[in-house]
């Protein structure tokens, strides 16, 4: 027996980042930043307005009310995208856009609300201090800047970060091409399910190719392996190709298993483990020349149980990412459960944020074949080995593990 922490460190030691491509912009959306990349300029480029009114020198205004607002000349207009050419000067202004350069001799815009315009002059009702309304130069990035570290996934704000410093590309990490791999003599492909009575539809080569998906991989379907030597052979040399190899089915201890054998026959330094841990208990790994290779226990819940545990992180530390795992909340038991000491249980979990904190229930019949389970749930509830039971009202730690296609409802408070 080993650990779910031994499994994932022997798992993770084993996986080491892909290199990296270069790719537009919009194409980076979700990937993870391969390269540091540093401002070349500043942001924004010049000192410019941040209102609609007049450029002019604060002193110039000292004083002004309007019963008694001070005149000055009115020498150029701005709009936003022209650069200005000439200077103010003492009693001089510049009609100006928001946006639009401050142009040299300025050191203060006036907002149109506080102005009257009044042919060639402009009559200003109130006093500009120094700097007012200026937005400077370099005052959201300095050039040189760091605007986005390697390892970084790249998020809107990073995007539009990155083109406001004219970064068109960037280089990012690959993203993972992974094969799926189904076993069993009783499986049958979806378009199948009902020519053929009695079999089971491949599940997992769904479920699994999705969650490869869902964390920005790329799945190769390699179908169904008879369990049959030359069947699986061929299927896990088809495989081959891929980045990572992901095979369910025939790890499972006591009965007489070909997958197994072969893996032992194909790979290298196949481990087959019994982790410690519920649903997910038998799992193998190794490589197959080369490329890592997870042998995944064939139960629907049990495969993407594991996934969750073990291949997710490895698919983002391949990607390149820093953080490899769920999103872990503390939330409010609201049922009794027990099981066995010794193994890790991960309980398929509703969770709901109620009363201003999280409250978890399991999502019913929890057995590795109820596929159910995992589709109502969106987390995992964490119940750790030694433990045997938990109380409706205790605190317990659960894995999110979904990332909330549904959103919410509108929050009572945005409503009017
Ligand atoms: P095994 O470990 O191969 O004995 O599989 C355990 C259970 O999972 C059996 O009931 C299989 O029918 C089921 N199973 C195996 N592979 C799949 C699959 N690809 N899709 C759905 N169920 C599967
Ligand atoms: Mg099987």
């Amino acid at each position: 027996m080993i650990s779910v922490q031994q499994a994932l460190e022997q798992i993770l030691s084993a996986i080491s980042p892909l290199g990296s491509e270069r790719v537009s912009l919009l194409a980076a959306l979700g990937r993870v930043a391969a390269e540091d990349v540093d401002a070349r300029r500043a942001i924004p480029p010049r000192d410019n307005s941040a209102m609609d009114g007049y450029a002019l020198r604060w002193e110039d205004t000292l004083g002004a009310t309007r019963e008694s607002p001070v005149i000055l000349e009115v020498v150029e207009d701005i709009p936003a995208g022209k650069v200005p050419e000439k200077t103010v000067v003492a009693g001089t202004a510049a009609r100006i856009m928001t946006g639009a350069p401050i142009p040299d001799g300025a050191d203060a815009v006036m907002k149109m609300e506080e102005t009257e315009k009044d042919g060639s002059r402009v009559r200003i009702f109130a006093a500009a201090s120094a700097g007012l309304d200026i937005r400077r130069a370099g005052e959201d990035v300095r050039p040189g800047e760091r605007i986005v570290r390697k390892g970084d996934v790249l998020t809107p704000a990073r995007i539009g970060m990155l083109a406001s410093v004219g970064r068109a590309v960037i280089d990012v990490h690959q993203r993972p091409t992974v094969a799926v791999l189904a076993t069993g003599n009783e499986l049958v492909d979806v378009d199948e399910a009902f020519l053929t009575e009695g079999k089971i539809v491949s599940s997992n080569s769904y479920s699994l190719a999705a969650q490869v998906l869902d964390c920005g991989a790329v799945p190769l379907q390699i179908g169904i392996a008879r369990d049959t030597r030359e069947d699986l052979i061929a299927k896990f040399n088809a495989a081959l190709r891929a980045d990572i190899i992901l095979s369910s089915g025939g790890v499972s201890v006591g009965d007489y298993d070909l997958v197994k054998e072969i893996m032992k026959e194909v790979g290298n330094r196949m481990q087959f483990w019994q982790v410690a841990m519920r649903p997910g208990k038998p799992l193998a790994f190794g490589t197959l020349g080369g490329v890592p290779l997870f042998g995944l226990p064939g139960n629907p819940v049990s495969s993407m149980v594991s996934f969750e545990q073990f291949v997710r992180p490895a698919l983002l530390k391949m990607m390149g990412r820093r953080n490899l795992f769920r999103r872990i909340i503390q939330a409010c038991l609201d049922e009794d459960v027990q099981k066995h000491a010794g193994a890790r249980n991960f309980l398929r979990a509703r969770v709901e944020f109620r009363d201003g904190r999280y409250h978890a229930s399991t999502t019913g019949e929890q057995g590795s074949g109820i596929l159910k389970s995992m589709v109502l749930a969106n987390g995992l509830i964490v119940i750790p080995e030694a433990v045997t039971h938990a109380r409706a009202g205790e605190e317990v730690t659960v894995q999110l593990i979904d990332g909330s296609l549904e959103g919410m409802a509108e929050p009572e408070y945005l409503k009017d």
